[in-house]
């Protein structure tokens, strides 16, 4: 077929058609040597049919080009896979757009004190939230050493899961860059750029003490205190879970591959669980490797959680996570009185069930004070 009868048979135009020729996609039959003109074999109608939608999905050339060579079954996957991580994708940038929306929108309020407040008549209680917390960390009964890092102060709560040769001063490095928020005011205005650099400063402090090999780095799963809301950053497997009117939700994804898998479709629950490259990560704050040109580094995802009284938050490394299931994470955190007896029977409960790795937990419970 000429390009021309081509063209109007598969409705893609001959400006599309040379495209695709010139990037691969889609090479003609035959192209006449004297006068350069292509031509098309009907069989390649379906073809192109295919590579026009893939186009219009908004899937990259790359992958267009290795979806077109496999049969439809591995096509059908492959599209699954490459829409769910466009999904996976979008959700983070939701994520950032509420995060911005509401960061322009509403003026934070300082230090403890609250949006629930009527605060037109000063002789009126005013009911300001509080944060309550504990934390504790343990090597667990197998790993020599503790690399976890686990921190509760004054704004920032923080859970990092160090790996690697200097996995501990990694894992102390990033929290440490997060300190410096449990002395600032957070004004109005301030929260977006002060995260953003708490999570530059932890990048370049893990960095710094990593060296120059991305197999040294940590996780990071920090929540910055504001008065009325939480801030959460988070890179890697480690876990922030809210518990809120009787249920426990798990409010971080994590970074690894067996979550993508699952993700597109690849894996089952069940299959996760016992996956021998579970704890493999996707995104970590880590060492660099020398690229060329070198890559950007990988950005933790974002969010601001409105907090309630009565929220009970619990930060953990995956040595909770991966030995303890969710619902006797549920159990203890409903019937623990205190943050610090939440903590202790956590990593009891992680202890007792073989201890594989180090454990570390935060748990703050959001509580409402009154004043005058
Ligand atoms: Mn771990």
């Amino acid at each position: 077929m000429t390009i021309g009868a081509f063209s109007k048979a598969c409705r893609l135009s001959p400006k599309a058609l040379r495209l695709y020729d010139e990037l691969e996609l889609l090479r003609p039959a035959r192209v006449d040597s004297e006068t350069g003109y292509r031509y098309y074999a009907p069989e390649q109608l379906e073809q192109a049919r295919l590579v026009a939608w893939l186009r219009r999905l908004g899937m990259p050339l790359a992958e267009i080009r290795e979806v077109r060579a496999l049969g439809p079954a591995d096509a059908a996957r492959e599209i699954r896979a490459f829409w769910s991580r466009v999904e996976a994708e979008t959700a983070s940038r939701r994520d950032l757009a509420s995060f911005l929306v509401d960061h322009l929108t509403r003026p934070l309020a300082g230090p403890c004190q609250s949006d629930s407040s009527t605060s037109s008549d000063p002789s009126k209680e005013t009911t300001m939230l509080e944060l309550r917390c504990a934390t504790l960390s343990d090597t667990g009964r197998v790993r020599p050493a503790n690399q976890d890092t686990a921190y509760a102060g004054a704004r920032v709560l923080a859970v990092a899961d160090g790996f690697g040769s200097g996995g501990a001063p990694a894992s102390g490095a990033a929290v440490e860059a997060f300190k410096f928020l449990d002395d600032e005011p957070l004004p109005a205005g301030s929260v977006l750029n002060l995260l953003e650099d708490a999570v530059q400063g932890a990048t370049e402090a893990v960095r710094e003490v990593a060296g120059p090999t991305d197999e040294v780095g940590t996780t990071l799963t920090a929540m910055v205190w504001t008065g009325s809301q939480l801030a959460l950053v988070h890179i890697g497997d480690s876990r922030a879970y809210l518990l809120r009117d009787g249920g426990l939700f798990r409010i971080t994804h994590d970074h690894t591959v067996v979550q993508s898998m699952l993700d597109e479709g690849r894996l089952t629950p069940e299959e996760a669980t016992v996956h021998p490259q579970r704890a493999l990560l996707l995104k970590a704050l880590t060492g660099g490797r020398p690229a060329s040109p070198p890559a950007p580094a990988p950005a933790p995802d974002v969010r601001l959680h409105d907090a309630r009284a009565g929220d009970r938050y619990l930060l953990c490394s995956d040595g909770l996570s991966a030995v303890v299931s969710e619902d006797t994470l549920k159990e203890t955190l409903t019937t623990a009185p205190e943050p610090a007896e939440a903590v202790r029977t956590l990593v009891a409960g992680a202890n007792a069930s073989g201890g594989p790795d180090n454990v570390s937990c935060v748990v703050a419970d959001v509580v409402s004070t009154t004043a005058r």
